[in-house]
């Protein structure tokens, strides 16, 4: 199945995904500049499914106002940065109502294509929303924290915008506590907070990529020993289907007895 997250099934208004009660995220574009195999999305980009437009935005405004619960958008894509003047006009519409308290921009550019960080999006980022904006980098691995990839998140940190990573677990390349931590680690000194690291989506076709998840939880709790606690993101596994975001438990619990692990291996009973 092409759909996992059954997508099309939560998507009340063209381009709107809803699987959650008070955020949305909406999809702004399929164009991309790459195509990573593990992208749960691409079968979005063979179908040749537009960007929205303008119309579609004012749609989406009308079904938030009209859901009142409704506090988080989610700016995605694809690639946001390649829609500039749609993206520009979404958080100026969806930032005139009061029900929404934050944006998130989720992206990959600064990774894939530094140049889409244009003084033309600085200015967007840094125009005044009565919401505060945070963005998402998506980055796997050391090696793509590139001296120019370091200075678009200057830039970008300057504009104020609240700056957080997303990551992937991927087999052979980033299934290490050294390069996750090299990783980590450097994230926090440049301004980036690390957030989540996600199972990787078992799609057909990436079977090579996933990890075990006894190694990731493995790789998660070293982590957690080693670095800063601001400096470990959340093990997350997105369940397939019309589910959610799950944090997934490290080593450091043994719920059948009722006991905690410390760092050096100690058992430590807790109370109900
Ligand atoms: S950068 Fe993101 S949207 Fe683009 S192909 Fe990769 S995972 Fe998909």
């Amino acid at each position: 199945m092409k759909d996992i997250f059954f997508e099309d099934k939560v998507t009340p208004v063209k381009g709107l995904i809803r699987r959650y009660k008070t955020r949305v995220l909406i999809e702004l574009t399929y164009l991309c500049p790459v195509d990573c195999e593990f992208c749960f999305r691409k079968w979005k980009k063979e179908e040749k499914r537009e960007s929205l437009t303008r119309k579609d935005i004012d749609k989406i405004v009308d079904y938030i106002f009209k859901n009142k619960e409704i506090a988080e958008v989610i700016l995605s894509g694809g690639e946001p940065l390649m829609v500039l003047d749609l993206l520009k006009y979404s958080l100026e519409k969806l930032s005139a109502l009061d029900q929404i308290k934050i944006f998130r921009i989720h992206s990959r550019a600064l990774v894939t294509a530094p140049l889409l960080v244009s003084e033309k999006f600085l200015k967007i980022l840094g125009q005044k929303y009565k919401q505060i904006i945070y963005f998402s980098v998506h980055i796997n691995h050391i090696n793509e924290l590139t001296s120019e990839t370091e200075k678009v998140i200057e830039k970008i940190r300057k504009t104020g915008v609240i700056l957080y990573s997303q990551s992937v677990f991927l087999k052979g390349f980033n299934d290490s506590v050294e390069v996750l931590e090299k990783l980590f680690c450097r994230l926090i000194e440049i301004g980036v907070r690390p957030y989540n690291i996600y199972q990787c989506n078992k799609i057909e076709g990436i079977e090579n990529f996933i990890v075990p998840l006894k190694k990731e939880i493995k790789i998660m709790t070293e982590l957690r020993k080693n670095i800063s606690g601001f400096a470990c993101p959340t093990l997350i596994i997105d369940v397939p289907g019309n589910a959610n975001k799950i944090p997934v438990p490290l080593d450091f619990w043994d719920f059948k007895t009722n006991t905690l692990i410390d760092f050096n291996g100690n058992r430590v009973e807790i109370d109900e």
